[in-house]
């Protein structure tokens, strides 16, 4: 598979570390920002969302809504300090 846009040989490399590297890219996000970069796709959320820090634009959100994403788009910078991301 050749990925779109800048070769991402960081993402390559991360790729090959496997579930350490998850939870970088994965990001909690508000609902405005699910829109902005998801448009009319449902969302998975959490049945039961915790307050968490919207990757995408930094304020507080329950929306209980998670999305792959590179960490070098997002407001975190793939940094989350949350429990279960301190596998570093
Ligand atoms: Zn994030
Ligand atoms: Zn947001």
């Amino acid at each position: 598979m050749v990925p779109t846009g800048h070769g991402h040989s960081l993402a390559m490399a991360a790729a090959a570390k496997g579930a350490l590297v998850s939870s970088r890219w994965t990001h909690a996000i508000c609902e405005m920002c699910w829109i902005k970069r998801a448009g009319s796709r449902a969302a998975h959320r959490l049945e039961r969302p915790e307050l968490e820090r919207c990757c995408g634009c930094g304020f507080a959100t329950m929306s209980g809504i998670y999305q792959r994403a590179d960490p070098e788009s997002m407001w975190c910078g793939g940094y989350h300090a949350l429990a279960g991301d301190q596998a570093d």
